[in-house]
């Protein structure tokens, strides 16, 4: 049963919301057990939604409208829901619950959404493979292999997409490639929106120039359906376009006419044999289908790109991050010393190691003294990186890469990469997110029974094309 299907059933009286609620809750306590994919399932809050959402049926309230009506949709732990814990993955924001939902929560639950729980991630996104969890929190195990890594940083996200057998969306948050990329290794539809389509509003920050909200969905009509819920400008969020968003479900059905796509040459270098192999096999399909394709250069972005994002995103979260001082939110220790003693001491013990390199580094980034050469630097190749896909976009309608250069490695292989090396799983996806540019993973198959994504960019405000693109698979 598809999730319109399921919404006509629920508005028709024909599932009994509370009972399935139960039931999606009882599957989701099952598959936690063995795959640690929510660090809060929040029982209390779905219920009382299924509660109230029979009572409106009952009462034959005006439900017509509500495209998500009894629909599962899980949280990455980074977004904030009303008073459940909310710890974007980090000891240090252990027992925060917020006052208030995120735009994106609040857009949600005026659909008819039930809110099932905060998926595991890396902390506060800081990671590829959803093994940098904060202290205190479980690493989410790949779907198909549990030896294997979910991808990151929202892993917990992709991995209960993938395994929920009852209708449900995801909400994700990518910074640099956290939505495409355990997208692709957990075999999900993932959209990474154009930076400012969604309300950031209620995120738990990493990089603010960076972040963007989407969705993640078994079928891409669900994408499509929870990314038409959550778009368009907010009152609270300065940096959201003030245009109205599509109708990204009729996207799902719209013929493929006069479509160029660019195949980004730099992208197949370096990369797994068998990737390469499924995703030539992707663009195989899309040329059958009447998409006309040409092999284009993107030099800078996939040179630099990595470079740039690096420096930006940890210049930006050690800012960010310096907020978190056991006075305000989450966790808080015994009151002892001056403020700088108390400060490192929480700070010390609540922080991962990742999360202090991320400190470290972003804060020499930004010093004086070595701002020019890091950090201001990053931000004009930035520039650069943007006016090199603008000039594509003038030719092609979309590009076309890998999502990640490998399969799913095992926890076994990824311990024995440095932290350099574990940054290189992103060589492809940062280049779309420094420039803001919405972008979509379509899993093409499988190699070695484990999933192969390819991914899909557009330029700004063209979800629509990616959804339209990407149906294709959807139909396959
Ligand atoms: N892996 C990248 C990082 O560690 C991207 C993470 C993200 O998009 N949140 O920064």
């Amino acid at each position: 049963m598809d999730t319109y299907e399921f919404v006509n059933k629920i508005k028709n009286n024909e599932i009994d919301i509370v009972e399935h609620t139960h039931k999606v809750i009882e599957e989701c306590k099952k598959i936690n057990k063995e795959y640690n994919y929510l660090n809060v399932i929040s029982e209390e809050l779905a219920l009382e939604q299924a509660k109230n959402i029979k009572k409106s049926i009952k009462n034959k309230e005006n439900i017509k409208n509500k495209k998500l009506l009894g629909v599962a949709v899980s949280v990455k732990d980074s977004i904030c829901v009303k008073n459940v814990e909310s710890a974007a993955g980090s000891r240090i924001l252990k027992g925060y619950k917020p006052l208030f939902d995120a735009t994106v929560i609040k857009k949600a639950k005026e659909q008819g959404a039930i809110i099932i729980g905060k998926t595991s991630q890396d902390e506060f996104g800081f990671g590829g493979f959803s093994v940098n969890v904060g202290l205190s929190f479980k690493i989410p195990k790949n779907p198909f292999d549990k030896q294997r890594s979910c991808g990151g940083s929202s892993g917990g996200t992709a991995g209960i997409t993938q395994k929920a057998s009852f209708p449900h969306i995801a909400l994700g948050e990518s910074t640099g490639g956290s939505i495409a990329e355990p997208s692709s290794f957990c075999g999900v539809f993932g959209l990474c929106p154009t930076y400012g389509r969604v309300s950031r509003y209620g995120l738990i920050d990493y990089a603010n120039s960076l972040d963007k909200i989407g969705p993640m969905g078994k079928s891409l009509q669900e994408v499509a359906l929870l990314q038409e819920t959550i778009s368009g400008f907010d009152q609270n969020e300065s940096t959201t376009i003030n245009k109205p968003a599509d109708n990204y479900t009729d996207f799902t059905n719209k013929k493929i006419k006069n479509v160029k796509i660019g195949i980004i040459k730099e992208a197949f270098e370096n990369i797994d044999n068998k990737v390469n192999k499924k995703t030539l096999e992707g663009i195989k399909k899309l040329e059958e289908a009447g998409v006309k394709t040409e092999e284009v250069s993107l030099k800078m972005p996939i040179k630099y790109g990595l470079a740039t994002y690096y420096m930006l995103a940890t210049s930006e979260a050690s800012t960010n991050l310096a907020k978190y001082c056991g006075m305000r939110y989450g966790i808080s220790e015994k009151l002892e010393g001056n403020f700088n003693e108390y400060f490192t001491k929480v700070r010390s013990s609540n922080f991962s190691a990742e999360a202090k390199r991320r400190i470290i580094l972003g804060t020499f980034a930004r010093m004086s003294g070595y701002r020019d050469a890091y950090y201001i630097k990053a931000t004009k190749v930035r520039t650069k990186i943007v006016e090199e896909y603008k000039k594509l976009f003038k030719k092609y309608d979309a590009l076309i890469s890998p999502t990640v250069p490998i399969l799913p490695p095992k926890f076994s292989e990824i311990e024995k990469l440095t932290p350099l090396q574990q940054y290189m799983i992103d060589a492809i996806t940062v280049s779309p997110n420094v420039a803001g540019l919405p972008h979509l993973n379509v899993p093409v198959g499988f190699e070695n029974n484990l999933p192969v994504g390819m991914l899909l960019t557009a330029d700004h405000l063209e979800e629509g094309k990616l959804i339209q693109l990407g149906s294709l698979f959807e139909k396959n």
